[in-house]
């Protein structure tokens, strides 16, 4: 970025003047064209110590203006070296994700528009285009007319706001009254397998229900919801005086992109009036390639459903949308309307912040709209089609090579593996050891290397890598990369003396 200009000066009152914001906005821009350019020549994972950044920052804010060129020279300096980049396609780490570029001129124009989308009228363009788009979304990934859109920032955000809709369904006057001194309340539960997010724990936590109230049901061999048990663990609780209101079933987990059999769940659901949530915060996006529809199969019976374009639509981050098929049990545990909101269009129109606890909220939509409109279903649906391909290539070489093997099935374009050399130790558990440490000396070592990252979790106890393709500029040249460098890893681990 351009080098300190002493001509420059902070105005004394009012903002920038056009002529400067003309000057930085078209550098920004070009920066931002050059760094995707170039983003291959920097390390995924920022190669920084902890404090490392911080030392380098002033620890009080500088009274007088600064030229925007010198803070922009400190963004090179500084800042860059300090990054993860997510937008590297060798970034294969937890949920690969990617901006693009019709993402990010949606966030600029947002960020000049800095609409509050709170009322209707504080934001028609931002209230409407939300319709519009969720609606497009709606109809992108096939579900029916009776699940209404609405964005959050997060999946964590959205899963909350849709166990407190269940919660008001229960018709217990949480609202009104709490849930704290109340003896006329039983425990409710909520029912989530023990492969669903974290997410879900913490909405439990936050909604005042308390932990005690998520009950976690086993998942079968192939890591998805065993719904036997679930049945049973609702018909125990209802046996103890428990009240059941609320299942959250997965599409895509976490740890293995698992599925959860909906189809079963929503069975369990209707015979006992219960809320199905269904958390396809990532994979839900897969579902806008055709022949990848069936994985929403039941979710036409789901109450409601989280899907975050920021993971796999190549959204900036963040913008999640939750579908619900009950917004009026939504706007009624949200809704609020003080004299000073009050106005007279709003029985008409619909007003964002009477869904959930924000008032103010991010005119996310354009970005969503601007990136649709940009590639098209089409577009969009062929990226995350070729992710898939490279994440069953990847298997491929896992499957065929004696030194390693697959951990999970592989329904989308996440891949959970191991290296496995065959050199077995002495006891079960010592060999169990032995490859937890080698195979995450294997990712660090992999990660050091600055030219790709991969992240890991456990499965059944057994330290497992994975690797997670998302991103709008990964090729299949990145995956045979990432595939040498782990066996580069493999090989010279192999030949350390333990
Ligand atoms: N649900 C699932 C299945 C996830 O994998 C994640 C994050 O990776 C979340 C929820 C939370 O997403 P967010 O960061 O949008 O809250």
């Amino acid at each position: 970025m351009p080098d300190s200009d002493s001509s420059e000066r902070t105005p004394g009152t009012g903002d920038m003047s056009a002529t400067e914001f003309r000057r930085f906005g078209h550098e920004i821009v070009d920066w931002i064209a050059n760094y995707f350019e170039h983003i291959e020549d920097l390390p995924v994972l920022a190669q920084v110590e902890p404090g490392d950044l911080k030392a380098q920052l002033p620890s009080a804010p500088p009274l007088q203006g600064e030229p925007m060129s010198a803070i922009l020279a400190d963004v090179d300096r500084l800042i860059v070296p300090a990054l993860t980049h997510w937008s590297h396609p060798s970034f294969f780490a937890y949920f690969a994700t990617s901006t693009s570029a019709p993402g990010i001129f949606g966030e600029l124009l947002s960020s000049a528009f800095d609409v509050k989308s709170m009322l209707w009228r504080t934001s028609p363009a931002s209230t409407e285009l939300e319709e519009v788009v969720l609606d497009w979304l709606r109809q992108m990934i096939g579900l029916d007319t009776g699940m209404s859109g609405i964005i959050y920032d997060t999946a964590s955000v959205s899963s909350m706001h849709a166990i407190a809709a269940a919660r008001e369904g229960v018709e217990m006057r949480v609202r009104e009254e709490g849930m704290s001194g109340r003896k006329d309340l039983p425990l409710l539960r909520v029912y989530a397998s023990d492969q669903s997010h974290s997410s879900i724990d913490k909405g439990v936590i936050t909604l005042g229900l308390g932990q005690r109230a998520l009950r976690k049901i086993p998942s079968d061999s192939e890591f998805r919801m065993d719904v036997k048990a679930l049945g049973e663990a609702v018909d125990e609780d209802k046996r103890n005086g428990i009240l059941p209101f609320c299942v959250v079933a997965t599409v895509g987990t976490t740890s293995t992109s698992s599925i959860d059999p909906v189809p079963e769940i929503v069975e369990v659901c209707e015979q006992h009036t219960m809320w199905l949530h269904v958390d396809a915060a990532y994979a839900g996006s897969a579902a806008i390639v055709p022949e990848m529809r069936h994985i929403l199969e039941g979710c036409q019976r789901a109450d409601s459903l989280v899907l975050n374009p920021h993971k796999w639509l190549f959204t900036p981050f963040d913008l999640s949308v939750l579908y619900c098929r009950h917004m009026d049990l939504l706007g009624r545990a949200f809704s609020l309307v003080p004299e000073y909101l009050r106005t007279p269009e709003q029985a008409k129109v619909r007003s964002g912040s009477d869904y959930g606890v924000q008032l103010g909220r991010r005119f996310r939509a354009l970005k969503l709209w601007m990136i649709i409109r940009y590639f098209g279903h089409e577009g969009m649906a062929a990226r995350i089609r070729d992710h898939c391909r490279l994440a069953k290539l990847f298997a491929s070489w896992i499957e065929a090579s004696p030194q390693w093997e697959m951990m999970a099935p592989t329904p989308f374009a996440l891949v959970c593996f191991r290296a496995h050399p065959r050199l077995q130790a002495k006891t079960e558990e010592a060999e169990a050891k032995r490859l937890d440490v080698l195979n995450e000396a294997i990712m660090h070592g992999v990660n050091a290397t600055g030219k790709a990252f991969l992240s890991h979790t456990k499965l059944n106890d057994k330290l497992t890598l994975r690797l997670s393709i998302g991103n709008i500029r990964t090729t299949e040249k990145h995956v045979r990369q990432v595939w040498e460098l782990l066996n580069e890893q493999l090989r010279l681990l192999s030949s350390t003396p333990a």
